[in-house]
């Protein structure tokens, strides 16, 4: 079992396989990002399974691909099968924009992956484009049926946004609600990389906002996720991520491996350790070393407001 330096228990890999992305989400990435890592600076799928095993074999048993937008990597599902075919029984997770997944839903799902989470910010096709710069909705609308069509397990995230989707927030609910599936909604995260004017909704004024509509009670959360959870007198579930809030970093189970190789114990700050030179000579024993190492600085908080990571969220792998 792998035991931060705080006794919080390790057992949910993130794995970024790529920082590139075909969105500019406002508050996620500039236009012009400021340059790409070149692709021979990037692990490939049979590096990065030899971390994603070993740590299996530590106790990790949840591992989410993510990125950058995780679809745009060629061959996708060639990676998750690796992983699948290694631990047929844990939770293989994937976070996507959705975009791609009319295309690649169904492959995806025949590999192994079990789950999706998408993100929808918006169902105002101006609204969407605004937010991701790139007209968008009808793809991710697709992308998202397609999902639900072939069985994968789906949640939609989404991050309101004072003057931009903030309206919305119910729309939302409701269409969710119409797919059978659960919508978390995000605090927007202050960093460097986002569009400097954004001013997120917190917590407090999301349910307020959904209390305009409806009634709602807090029940019993996961544990295991960030996520608080509401059920709508109609018995619909939703959940709420709020980094921001004191108590969200307690049962942070998470480490996460980037596209370059650095494995990270937070997404916000810049402390990680690059296990890419031990991957490339097939040193596996040295990049676990690497791995404890990591998790024995780990934090017990992360601290919004008082410092800043330089590495944007689509480097680490959001
Ligand atoms: N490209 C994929 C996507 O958009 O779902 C995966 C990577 S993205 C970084 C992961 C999640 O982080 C998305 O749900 C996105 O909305 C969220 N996210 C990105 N930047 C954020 C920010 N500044 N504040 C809150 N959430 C953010
Ligand atoms: Fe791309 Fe996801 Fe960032 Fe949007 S949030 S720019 S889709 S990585």
């Amino acid at each position: 079992m792998l035991i931060d330096a705080y006794g919080r228990a390790v057992d949910y890999l993130r794995v970024s396989v790529t920082e590139r992305c075909n969105f500019r989400c406002l508050y996620c990435m500039p236009d012009k990002p400021l340059s790409w890592v070149p692709h021979s600076e990037i692990l490939r799928y049979e590096e990065m399974i030899l971390f994603v095993r070993a740590a299996i074999d530590c106790g990790v048993n949840k591992v989410r691909i993510t990125g950058g937008e995780p679809t745009v990597r060629g061959n996708l599902d060639y990676f998750i099968k690796m992983i699948a075919d290694y631990a047929p029984n844990i939770d293989l997770a994937m976070t996507t924009n959705g975009f791609l997944l009319g295309d690649l839903a169904a492959a995806l799902k025949n590999a192994g992956l079990k789950r999706v989470n998408i993100s929808l910010d918006s169902l105002k096709r101006e609204t969407a484009g605004k937010i991701a710069n790139r007209d968008i909705l009808d793809r991710v609308l697709k992308g998202i049926e397609a999902a639900i069509s072939v069985g994968l397990q789906t949640k939609i995230n989404c991050v309101p946004m004072k003057g931009i989707n903030d309206g919305e927030i119910c729309d939302i609910i409701e269409r969710c609600r119409a797919w059978g599936v659960s919508v978390r909604f995000i605090e927007y995260m202050d960093n460097t990389r986002a569009h400097k004017r954004l001013r997120g909704m917190r917590s407090d004024e999301i349910l307020e906002a959904i209390a305009s509509r409806y009634e709602f009670a807090e029940i019993e959360r996961d544990l295991k996720s960030p996520s608080r959870l509401f059920a709508l007198k109609e018995g619909y579930i939703f959940g709420l991520i709020e980094p921001h809030r004191e108590e969200f970093c307690a049962s942070c189970n998470r480490a996460r491996l980037t596209a370059e190789g650095l494995l990270a114990p937070c997404l916000y700050y810049d402390e990680a350790l690059s296990i890419k030179s031990r991957l490339r000579s097939g040193d596996v024993a040295g990049a676990v070393a690497v791995f404890r190492e990591v998790l024995a600085n780990k934090r017990e908080k992360n601290r919004f407001g008082q410092e800043r990571s330089e590495r944007a969220f689509y480097e680490t792998g959001g």
